[in-house]
């Protein structure tokens, strides 16, 4: 695959703001995560061999079009994005969200060979699905206790690493494809994690959403937005995902309207960004647009208060 390191190329893509945002954006890759202690003791270490970088896309003649300034000018973009995005980082700013802690970043063991770094993403990142970043985070340390490398899993029965993973979402299924993954890491890859979102889709268990977030994470290289339950909810109560304003049935229909129009030195943040808002203000269920800063900006937003409104009054009268 061809990558292009992305600093000069997005100066131009979106200007020198958006560029400052790459430069400052998060490396979460880069904290050290000690097993042996509780989250909210661990020591943070520099960790520098995941370099974040922008894969250029397939298209390559389609992708200088896109830096040009008429074609950038003529693009569709939601009313009020960037603000809605300040906003956003406003309210994350303290970064108390469960992903913030316990997220697939803060899994792997930091100072282990840069091969186990990567399955240690990937086996992070498998468990994280139908499961809460919390009982990821714990299940990560009970299989680093008992040896996370693709020999010691292949060599673990599959009632053991059943016992190991038992909290996780669909374990059972989740024990049969960590199996048979790791099994094709050994064979197919010299133990080591693929380098691309195509080989990683093809493993038992990895879809688009998982691929994108590991070749971010295990080779620090962005391929796509990483759109989960969180990010797929608030883009479609946002009425980010396109212009007709028509709502997106799956995470991935999101992503592909997401990449549509977000500048790509956003992609990295965006994920992150969206996941603790969505756990922590834009709930799925009684989402706290009352204190929200984007209920004056957000569709949704408008509706709830709104309604807020009318069951007040409807409150009063009845008094
Ligand atoms: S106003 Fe409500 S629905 Fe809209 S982003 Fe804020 S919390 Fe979410």
């Amino acid at each position: 695959m061809r990558l292009q390191h992305c600093a000069v190329y997005f100066h131009s893509l979106a200007g020198s703001r958006l560029l400052s945002l790459l430069m400052t954006s998060r490396h979460k890759a880069a904290d050290s995560v000690s097993t042996s202690v509780a989250p909210a003791k661990r020591k943070k270490i520099q960790r520098n061999h995941v370099h974040i970088n922008y894969e250029k896309p397939a298209n390559v003649q389609e992708a200088e079009h896109c830096c040009n300034d008429a074609s950038e000018s003529e693009r569709w973009r939601p009313a009020n994005w960037e603000k809605i995005i300040d906003n956003i980082r406003e309210m994350r700013k303290n970064k108390d969200a469960p992903v913030d802690n316990m997220g697939c970043d803060e899994c792997p063991d930091k100072g282990v060979e840069p091969e186990v770094y990567r399955y240690h993403v990937l086996i992070s990142l498998m468990l994280s699905s139908q499961t809460k970043d919390a009982v990821t985070y714990s299940t990560m340390q009970k299989l680093k206790e008992h040896g996370l490398t693709v020999d010691s899993i292949l060599q673990t029965d599959d009632g053991t690493l059943g016992e190991l993973i038992r909290e996780v979402g669909f374990w059972k299924t989740k024990v049969k494809y960590i199996k048979m993954t790791t099994q094709i890491l050994k064979d197919k890859y010299c133990s080591d994690v693929p380098k691309s979102v195509e080989e990683l889709c093809s493993l038992p268990g990895v879809g688009p959403k998982m691929a994108h977030l590991c070749m971010r994470s295990a080779w620090g290289v962005i391929t796509g937005i990483g759109v989960d339950t969180h990010v797929h909810r608030i883009s479609n109560r946002l009425q980010w995902v396109g212009k007709a304003g028509a709502p997106t049935k799956t995470p991935e229909k999101t992503r592909v309207a997401l990449e549509d129009w977000l500048p790509r030195p956003l992609w990295d943040e965006v994920n992150h960004l969206l996941v603790g808002f969505g756990q922590t203000i834009c709930r799925p269920v009684n989402p706290l647009c009352g204190t929200c800063l984007n209920n004056e900006l957000c569709p949704e937003g408008k509706k709830v208060l709104s309604r807020d409104k009318k069951t007040e009054k409807k409150g009063k009268g009845k008094k």
